[in-house]
């Protein structure tokens, strides 16, 4: 039986690092992170996404500043965000002149709560090493941490070619791909150095290796992992659009999170034009509890339905009760303390109903196709209830916000 009963592998350790009040890495739970898609110059609007990722639990949000514009915009960004109580930490994307925005933009440079750069943009040869200086000098002087973040599509070219060379000279023991793997790695970790060398220490560096296939994925922080305890931030790039984003994004990190490896994810997902955002921040919740992580939300556990329930209605009442559980949990967190542990089941007949719900904290079975019609509650693993009629729903949901109130409330 050995192993049968294992908990998964310990968190990898690694060196937590401040994002204003979030720690990343350390004994911190792995947080969960999002990006905004909005052009940041555009005060109103980033500042609308923003809210409305933080309000579907990430964590920390990440805003592309690219030019002028969008860097003298974050300060205006960071103060109406907190007149209305938001307080979660942004994260400046700089890509390119992140030297360059930082050093004319001092307002920018303090309303950030982190710095993300790419070091295989930052700048170009001999330059290189003088403006990616430049960003961790700033860094430093605003005592703000820094994500070294590297990115499969905009490798360093000129370590990539390097390593190629070397490798040929070697007699290539290693496949190409293994090698662009090895300038992967190589690129965030010599970086790290050098931030280190200038002057930033290991508690404000966090690094990040992205690609968008998964097994590089997983070779790549794997090996990240080996060679330094540098807090991580995980996420596949380029993840795809709908359940090819969802499984591939799912699959990678799972594994990597599975075996400790991971600080803080961002699950990135190709939206549907007009789509809603916030769902990267779904997935990325959904993704760390199904594991048993965290706990954000209560959990709905519904059966699947089958040709023993041709009725709809178990469906939809448990679709609408995760819907207003979700909603409700930004309030309920400080009013129901816990309240994300709660599990309610959603049942559609009586084969598997009375079980599922006796394990669940609140649970029902509806009747299936040709059963009396007749609909048992059970609370806390007994039989409370039997619910007839129209309005078995309704009466249910009232059940489920009685049972939080009488358990949870403070
Ligand atoms: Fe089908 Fe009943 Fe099982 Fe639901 S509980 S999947 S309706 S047998």
């Amino acid at each position: 039986m050995s192993g049968y009963f294992s908990s998964p592998f310990p968190r990898r350790d690694a060196v937590g690092v401040a994002v204003a009040n979030v720690i990343v890495g350390g004994d911190a739970p792995v947080v969960v992170q999002s990006m905004t898609n909005t052009d940041t110059a555009d005060v109103d609007r980033t500042v609308a996404q923003v809210a409305a990722l933080h309000r579907a639990g990430s964590e920390l949000v990440r805003i592309t500043v690219d030019r002028d514009e969008a860097a003298a915009a974050v300060p205006k960004i960071r103060e109406r965000l907190e007149r209305v109580g938001i307080f979660v930490p942004l994260i400046g994307d700089f890509h390119y002149i992140g030297h360059k925005l930082l050093a004319d933009h001092p307002a920018c440079a303090e309303a950030l709560a982190k710095y993300r750069i790419n070091p295989g943009n930052v700048g170009f040869k001999d330059k290189k090493d003088k403006q990616f200086a430049a960003i961790i000098e700033t860094a430093i002087k605003y005592d703000k941490p820094v994500r070294i973040g590297v990115n499969w599509g905009s490798l360093d070219q000129e370590l990539l070619t390097h390593l190629m060379d070397d490798n040929q000279a070697n007699g290539s023991p290693m496949t190409a791909q293994e090698v662009t793997r090895e300038a992967i790695v190589q690129s965030a970790l010599l970086s790290a150095e050098l931030a280190e060398e200038i002057g930033l220490g290991r508690d404000r560096i966090i690094l990040s290796a992205k690609v968008s296939q998964v097994q590089d994925l997983i070779a790549v922080y794997t090996e990240l992992a080996r060679r330094s305890n540098h807090a991580l931030h995980l996420g596949l790039t380029e993840a795809g659009m709908g359940t090819k984003g969802i499984v591939a994004s799912s699959a990678a990190m799972g594994i990597l999170l599975q075996q400790g490896i991971g600080d803080t994810i961002r699950i990135s997902l190709t939206p549907e034009p007009g789509g809603d955002r916030s769902r990267e921040v779904q997935v990325a919740q959904e993704l760390l509890q199904t594991m048993g992580f965290r706990q954000f939300v209560p959990v709905v556990a519904a059966c699947p339905g089958c040709g023993r329930t041709t009725s709809t209605v178990f469906q939809e009442l448990a679709q609408k009760i995760e819907a207003d559980l979700r909603k409700n949990m930004p309030v309920w967190r400080k009013k129901y303390p816990g309240v994300e542990a709660l599990k309610v089941a959603v049942m559609g007949c009586i084969v598997n109903g009375p079980g599922e719900s006796k394990h669940a904290d609140i649970g029902i079975s509806l009747p299936g196709t040709g059963e009396t019609p007749a609909a048992p509650v059970f609370i806390d693993g007994k039989k409370a209830a039997t619910l007839r009629g129209a309005d078995i729903a309704e009466d249910f949901e009232k059940m489920v916000g009685e049972y939080i109130e009488k358990r949870f409330a403070r």
